[in-house]
């Protein structure tokens, strides 16, 4: 059987309902630039009534649950997301324009948190503390309570996935607020866990927009912890509301993540890497290996190996599945060109561009995968977070200076180093400053178990992996005096 759901109507309390007042935004597929169909517009009144019924829903059958409970019907989700791939992918593909094979690698991403989450869920433990005499300590992991999630548009699927995967694990109750252009597959995921049993309220979607529904998610005092993943102006907004309530915070921002290539590389190995790892989702991702850090003695090699491969890449519509489809919006394409003849402007060289495919819709947001080479470290091109398929490509002679570049940035959010030296990659992986290091390969994105998250203004606390579970839970110390 199909799940359907009204793409106008919010979820609150295990009611769909039209957002306050009736109100709508429309939602444009970015590979044609039309009307794709209207989404609600949650109003601070309608976070209101999202909150109150997560609460309500903590207090109820939920709250009572064992972790091995909660832990089955997250299994059960990721089981019935599996069977509801088909709809995902399209879904997904029409909204934020992904080329369906990496709109379905996001699906299946979403089962896997499921999936994990599921089974991690009855594996948290507390300890038992030695004391003084007479005394028994232990500790307990409890939930935080109502959990608040803010996600951006460019890994919909996958980012929801981990943080309500995450929160529901831990016995925390939810509302979510996708990014007002990315929302349809968090509603059908909304479907798909009441299809799976996640009793009413514990899960609450309100679509929206920013500056109301996510501003009043975030400054709630009814809400208990706020994982939010998105920009870095955003989050500092986040910060402060978050704050005000004195509650926890998980900031997932951007990066300027850098690909370290040595003279030593096994460059073949590192060539679908190199440039996969940037251009996927048309370079919309936190983690993409955006700078090419490259030793003098195989620059020219890297950069002819690079160039062809990007050369050959096809962009188009999401539904022709080629190598990047369009970016989320017209606004992102334009603040991407803008970057793009910003370096032209500044006398940097384009040693390669992929190809924009005949026949495209006039109105679809596409721009060529660019690489610039020999960018100067403090280029706002090899500074900035682009967040479109621009790479960057700068010469290095020592490991010191490698060192230099990679962690001379604003941000730390994930480094990959290319060489076959064991001394140098541990050098490396201690050297630099990034919340995850690939040592000859590059996950950008990817890695259900792999705890990952920034430092610096890359953000703060650990989404993924096991590690995720503290942050989505609290811990209490009980100390007994027995005698
Ligand atoms: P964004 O503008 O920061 O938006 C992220 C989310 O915050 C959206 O749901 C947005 O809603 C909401 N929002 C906007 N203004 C808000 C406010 N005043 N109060 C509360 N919520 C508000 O980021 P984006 O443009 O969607 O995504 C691109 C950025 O996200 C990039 O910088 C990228 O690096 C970062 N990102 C980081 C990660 C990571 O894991 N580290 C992953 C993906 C993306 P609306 O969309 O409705 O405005
Ligand atoms: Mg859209």
């Amino acid at each position: 059987m199909t799940i359907s759901f009204n793409t106008e109507q919010i979820l609150i309390g295990g009611q769909w309902r039209n957002a306050e007042n009736n109100q709508t935004l429309d939602l444009i597929n970015p590979s044609t630039g039309e009307l794709l169909c209207k989404i609600g517009r949650g109003s601070e009144n309608d976070i209101d009534d999202a909150v109150k019924a997560a609460q309500t829903a903590l207090d109820g059958e939920w709250g009572r649950m064992t972790a091995t409970q909660r832990g089955r019907i997250l299994t059960k989700i990721g089981e019935k997301i599996l069977e509801n791939v088909d709809e995902l992918t399209r879904l997904e593909s029409l909204d934020v324009g992904k080329p369906t094979t990496q709109a379905r690698n996001d699906a299946i991403a979403m089962a896997r948190y499921m999936e994990f989450y599921g089974g991690a869920a009855d594996k948290v433990m507390g300890h038992t503390i030695p004391y003084m005499d007479g005394y028994t300590v232990y500790t307990l992991r409890e939930p935080h309570g109502v959990t608040g999630h803010i996600v951006p548009w460019n890994y919909p699927m996958q980012i929801a996935g981990r943080c309500i995967g995450g929160a529901l694990a831990m016995g925390n109750t939810c509302v979510l607020k996708p990014a007002e252009e990315a929302c349809l597959t968090a509603l059908m995921f909304a479907r798909i866990a009441e299809e799976a049993g996640l009793p009413k309220g514990v899960l609450n979607v309100v679509t929206g927009l920013g500056n109301e529904a996510g501003a009043a998610l975030s400054s709630h005092p009814g809400v208990h912890h706020i994982s939010f993943t998105g920009s870095v102006g955003v989050g500092k907004l986040i910060e402060k509301a978050a704050g005000e309530n004195i509650v926890p915070v998980t900031l997932e921002l951007g990066g300027k993540s850098p690909q370290i290539v040595f003279d030593d590389a096994d460059l073949d190995a590192a060539l679908p890497f190199l440039v996969g790892a940037c251009i996927q989702n048309g370079g919309q991702t936190c983690s993409a290996g955006s700078r090419l850090i490259i030793q003098r003695g195989v620059y020219e090699k890297v950069i002819k190996m690079v160039s062809e491969k990007i050369s050959a890449m096809k962009v188009g519509p999401a539904t022709d599945d080629l190598d990047v489809g369009p970016l989320i919006s017209k606004k992102q394409r334009d603040v991407v060109e803008g970057y793009i003849n910003a370096g032209l402007e500044s006398g940097l060289k384009i040693a390669a561009q992929g190809q924009i495919m005949e026949g495209c819709p006039e109105n679809g947001c596409y721009v060529k995968p660019t690489l610039f080479r020999d960018v100067p470290p403090d280029h706002k091109l090899a500074q900035e977070e682009i967040f479109g398929p621009v790479q960057v490509a700068t010469p290095f002679d020592s490991e010191e200076e490698a060192v230099k570049i990679a962690n001379g940035t604003d941000y730390g959010l994930v480094t990959g180093v290319w060489t076959r030296d064991g001394g140098c990659q541990m050098r490396m992986a201690k050297a630099i400053k990034a919340g995850q290091i690939f040592i000859n390969n590059y996950g950008a994105g990817g890695g259900v178990e792999l705890p990952f998250g920034g430092m610096r203004k890359s953000g703060f606390g650990r989404e993924k992996g096991f590690e995720a579970l503290y942050g989505f839970s609290v811990l209490k110390t009980v100390a007994v005096r027995h005698g």
